[in-house]
């Protein structure tokens, strides 16, 4: 059959020298390579312990935006999900109701809004479609886990915490983030 690449390379299946038979030269090689490493630099950490500084143009696990007041931006206007290249972004609108104009910044918020992050590239598109600052990508690993099903996250799991309930995990989650001041 004819090779797709050139990278066929044949085994060599000649029987062994003595010298092969006794292993000693290769595992005098090999221990040489390991000792040669123990007065390197380590390029590991030591994580969790440790921790490397992210990049400024990180992007991690997305954080559904409030304002200062504690109002969700979102307005479920779709547009995060139109510009995301993995479809990954899925959502339901509602109307805001009388009395939860504290709940909502605007008159429609997501009722629902989930995104699937096994088909996340961390692109950031979604944040930049947004024209409510609503959703951004900070700089926090998606945690890794066993099952399917926990790697999609719903409006719970992305909503930034409360500024002024908890505003501790509020800056927390803002990181260096410049927040932006509400026109309302
Ligand atoms: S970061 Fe990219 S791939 Fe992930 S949800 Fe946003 S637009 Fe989609
Ligand atoms: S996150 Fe932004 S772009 Fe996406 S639905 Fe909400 S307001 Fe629209």
């Amino acid at each position: 059959m004819q090779p797709l690449t050139n990278k066929i390379k044949q085994v060599d299946r000649k029987p062994m020298t003595f010298m092969e038979k006794l292993y000693l030269p290769a595992i005098f090689k090999g221990m040489t390579i390991t000792f040669s490493h123990i007065f390197k630099k380590k390029p590991t950490i030591n994580y969790p312990e440790k921790q490397r500084p992210f990049s400024p143009v990180f992007r991690g696990l997305q954080i559904l935006n409030r304002d200062e007041e504690g109002r969700e931006n979102c307005t479920a206007c779709g547009l995060c999900a139109v510009a995301c290249p993995a479809e990954a972004i899925t959502m339901e609108a509602a109307e805001r109701q009388q009395g939860e104009e504290h709940l909502y910044k605007e008159e429609k918020y997501a009722a629902k809004y989930e995104i699937n992050m096994l088909r996340c590239i961390f692109c950031g598109l979604c944040e930049e479609a947004c024209p409510k600052d609503a959703i951004y990508l900070s700089e926090t690993f998606t945690p890794a886990d066993y099952q399917r099903k926990q790697f999609i996250y719903s409006k719970d799991d992305l909503l930034i915490p409360h500024p002024k309930e908890n505003p501790d995990a509020y800056q927390k989650a803002l990181g260096n983030r410049p927040q932006k001041v509400s026109e309302n």
